[in-house]
């Protein structure tokens, strides 16, 4: 062990679904449009981002934890549902 500290040019986020950190090149970033969830993968929409690994078993976590709209100061539920296909699709391209 070398006890060094990481890389101070990583940026970490949290993950809104199971709540670790990571660097946020390794989360996707998620912004609410017009009551709905929409990823983000390049980082450039405008407005508050939610980070949350490109798994199923985060973007659940979070839905049940309603960390969306928590992190969006939403005033009701949003939709998940072309956040949930997106995940989906990356979740296929990163499995080997
Ligand atoms: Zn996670």
């Amino acid at each position: 062990m070398s006890g060094r500290t990481p890389a101070r040019a990583c940026p970490e986020r949290t993950c809104v679904g199971c709540r670790e950190r990571a660097a946020k090149s390794d989360l996707l970033r998620i912004v609410a449009i017009e009551g709905a969830c929409v990823p983000d993968p390049s980082g450039t929409l405008p407005g508050r981002g939610a980070y949350v690994h490109p798994a199923l078993v985060c973007l659940d976590l979070a839905v049940r934890r309603r960390a969306f709209p928590r992190a969006f100061r939403a005033q009701g539920p949003l939709d998940t549902e072309a956040l949930r296909r997106a995940v989906e699709t990356v979740a296929e391209q990163a499995t080997p």
